[in-house]
């Protein structure tokens, strides 16, 4: 999200310079959802260096957490709307932009995806779907699914590819257990499937302290850093203030069950 809307605020609907001759975005990487999965996996393949948009049409089931105290790294745990606009936050620093658009189908352009919101069209080469509880989008491809109970899952190959050219499924949607870490977890391992179907030259995304390879006589490998002692300290203060800003951010209320309430998504 370059630009006017602050980090951790989807933008309504992009920036208008961001939008190709057909008025489309054109991203290497759309992500479907913003939740714990599409988010993580934004981190990873925009790190990458693959441009990457999440479009997100709604709250993350996460959002009716009361309060979330199995993310490791929380001691006392962390209120999960705030882990939501922090994991946010890091995507769109990696690089990610994110649009606040529901999609409602998803074509075929050549070599290329188009998903289209009510508004506009996003052109990409990869799709990752992680917008639980919802894939009716991708019908018109003719993707795998399996049902549990009322609860429709997508197939996939192990590694998250399903049986849809460049479509791959990530988090709750792929059937993987109900939790924000798995999802995570999960997302990350599929955002590397990308990278390796991308063809990105890529070995690990780590930041290394400076002479960690090179002075063993090794090249920096592709997807890593080395950094120095001063530059260390930088961002060690940058995300110290970074994440005192979070923590003193109030925080938001639980969404309820939709059934208690006015949204219309029944699942969990
Ligand atoms: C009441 C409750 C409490 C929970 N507590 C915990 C807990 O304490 N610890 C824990 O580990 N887990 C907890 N969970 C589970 C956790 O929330 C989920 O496992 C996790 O959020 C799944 O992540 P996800 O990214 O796959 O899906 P989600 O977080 O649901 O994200 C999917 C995103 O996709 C968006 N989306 C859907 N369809 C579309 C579309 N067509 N176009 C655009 N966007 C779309 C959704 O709006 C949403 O933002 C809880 C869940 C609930 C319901």
């Amino acid at each position: 999200m370059d630009g006017e809307a602050p980090a951790g605020e989807k933008t309504a609907n992009g920036d208008e310079e961001d939008r190709d001759e057909h008025g489309w975005f054109e991203a290497e990487v759309c992500i479907v959802g913003a939740g714990p999965a599409g988010l993580t996996a934004a981190i990873y393949t925009a790190r990458a260096g693959l441009d990457t948009i999440v479009v997100d049409g709604g709250p993350s089931i996460l959002e009716r957490n009361a309060h979330l105290e199995n993310v490791p790294g929380f001691p006392g745990g962390v209120d999960a709307r705030r882990f939501l606009r922090g994991t946010e936050r890091q995507a769109v620093d990696a690089g990610a932009r994110v649009v606040d658009a529901h999609v409602e189908g998803v074509t075929q352009d050549g070599d290329q995806l188009v998903a289209t919101t009510a508004d506009l069209s996003i052109a990409a080469n990869r799709l990752v779907v992680a917008s639980w509880s919802d894939c009716s989008y991708l019908y018109p491809l003719d993707v795998a699914t399996k049902q549990r109970g009322t609860k429709t899952f997508l197939e996939t190959d192990g590694d998250g590819r399903t049986s849809a050219d460049d479509v791959y499924a990530a988090g709750r949607i792929a059937g993987i257990p109900h939790q924000t870490v798995v999802a995570a977890g999960h997302a990350a391992e599929v955002a590397m499937t990308v990278l390796y179907d991308a063809d990105v030259p890529f070995y690990h995304d780590w930041v290394t302290p400076e002479g960690y390879f090179t002075d063993r006589g090794r090249d920096v490998p592709p997807g890593c850093e080395e950094i120095d002692a001063e530059t260390r300290r930088e961002r060690e203060s940058v995300s110290r203030e970074r994440q005192r800003a979070l923590l003193e951010e109030p925080p938001d209320e639980p969404r309820t069950h939709p059934s208690l309430g006015d949204e219309t998504d029944p699942e969990e």
